[in-house]
């Protein structure tokens, strides 16, 4: 059996291997290394794909985020609502701009924003409220939409994990994610769904004017070259990473294919086990499964997390500190916040290897072990 890794970027690559290092040698050539050729192809592909306009490449998520919250025109101690359950990025620009982060609980079936505990973090100073699509499963978005538009708030969705998902409104209308509310962004961070081979990132909006302040705020607040608008940053996906998201781009519904597989695969072995609950699939939305994350019910995760190990099957925890209970956050008094579900999950997931180079052998192992584990 090859070994088993809890991400197999090497695999993927050796299959679209002459092509990457060529798409990587004529950048080279060229030496247009930022801006170049590249990138506005990459940013077309992309737009193309999500169906929206507007799609402001950057260099990594995190400064996607910054940069929709920066282009939102918000004031400081201005309340912009969050999950806790997610990468600390979502919430930690938030802060990071001197707006007041305030964090909502999430469903436990799908990991995601509550709209219910939404509702209830709603104040006369929320301005924006930041959904996830946590492990590749959407938010459920007409809720959240529904309240944002009845207490004007703008949406900003955090696609990072769920690129080439989609949302079906009840009335059978379809987005892909990310391109629903006023903003959304992705990351590219190599072991995302569409991962290039080191940082990146993206905005995407229908709003025309919005995405022109994005692309200001990402060049130092210019649109005329050493004319500066408004306060900026310099945030840039270089023309390498675009070249390797051209190609592995027109890949990536055959990727989220081969990661449903292997979910089906895991939920197969794992059906009416008594203290395993497989992932939830929403009706809404297709999960392109960037995690594959259990909820353990009367078994030490932990425990598993080193049994596995001994066996070298990776498991990780994402995430083993809600955000509310970060240091970071000690000064909002966040720690103090109920929010029940998100604890709850926060001392019950694991994650079992996901990526597109899983084969039968390796997914029977893994389940084989986690079952001797449980029983
Ligand atoms: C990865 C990730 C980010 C940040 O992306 P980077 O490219 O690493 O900065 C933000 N939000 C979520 C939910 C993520 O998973």
């Amino acid at each position: 059996m090859r070994p088993i890794q809890m991400v197999d970027l090497k695999g993927q690559y050796a299959k679209i291997k002459g092509e990457v290092d060529q798409a990587i040698l004529d950048v080279l050539e060229t030496t247009a290394f930022i801006n170049g050729k590249q990138v506005t192809d990459f940013s077309r592909n992309l737009s193309v794909y999500l169906g929206i306009d507007n799609v402001i490449p950057c260099a990594n998520g995190t400064d996607a985020l910054q940069i929709a919250l920066m282009g939102l025109g918000l004031e400081p101690g201005d309340e912009v609502i969050t999950p806790s359950f997610t990468f600390i990025a979502t919430t930690e620009v938030v802060a990071l701009l001197r707006l007041k982060p305030v964090f909502a609980d999430v469903d436990p079936k799908t990991f995601c924003m509550d709209p219910a505990s939404l509702e209830k973090q709603i104040t006369n100073k929320t301005r924006a409220v930041v959904p996830v699509h946590l492990y590749g499963q959407s938010a459920p978005m007409k809720e959240i939409m529904d309240l944002a538009d009845k207490y004007g708030l703008k949406v900003v969705e955090d696609n990072a994990q769920a690129i080439g998902s989609d949302y079906t409104y009840p009335d059978g209308k379809k987005y892909k994610t990310g391109t629903i509310g006023t903003v959304g962004t992705t990351s590219f961070f190599p072991s995302k769904n569409l991962g290039a081979y080191g940082d990146g990132g993206a905005l995407f909006t229908r709003d025309n004017l919005l995405a022109e302040n994005f692309r200001m705020i990402a060049n130092h607040g210019q649109k005329k070259r050493y004319y500066h608008e408004i306060i900026g940053c310099n945030s840039r996906l270089d023309s390498i990473q675009a070249a390797i998201l051209n190609i592995k781009l027109p890949l990536l519904d055959e990727y989220i294919s081969k990661r449903r597989i292997a979910a089906d695969f895991y939920d197969h072995a794992f059906a009416g086990h008594p203290k395993i609950r497989t992932p939830y699939r929403a009706s809404y939305t297709r999960h392109v499964f960037h995690q594959y994350t259990l909820i353990l019910e009367g078994a030490d995760r932990n425990k598993l997390n080193e049994y596995l190990a001994a066996k070298n099957v990776p498991s990780m925890i994402y995430y083993p500190v809600p955000a509310h209970r970060q240091n970071m956050f000690a000064s909002f008094q966040s720690g103090m916040q109920q929010l029940e579900v998100t604890d709850w999950l926060t001392e019950r997931v694991i994650s079992l290897p996901m990526h597109t180079e899983l084969d039968t052998e390796q997914l029977g192992f893994i389940c084989n072990s986690v079952l001797e584990f449980l029983n």
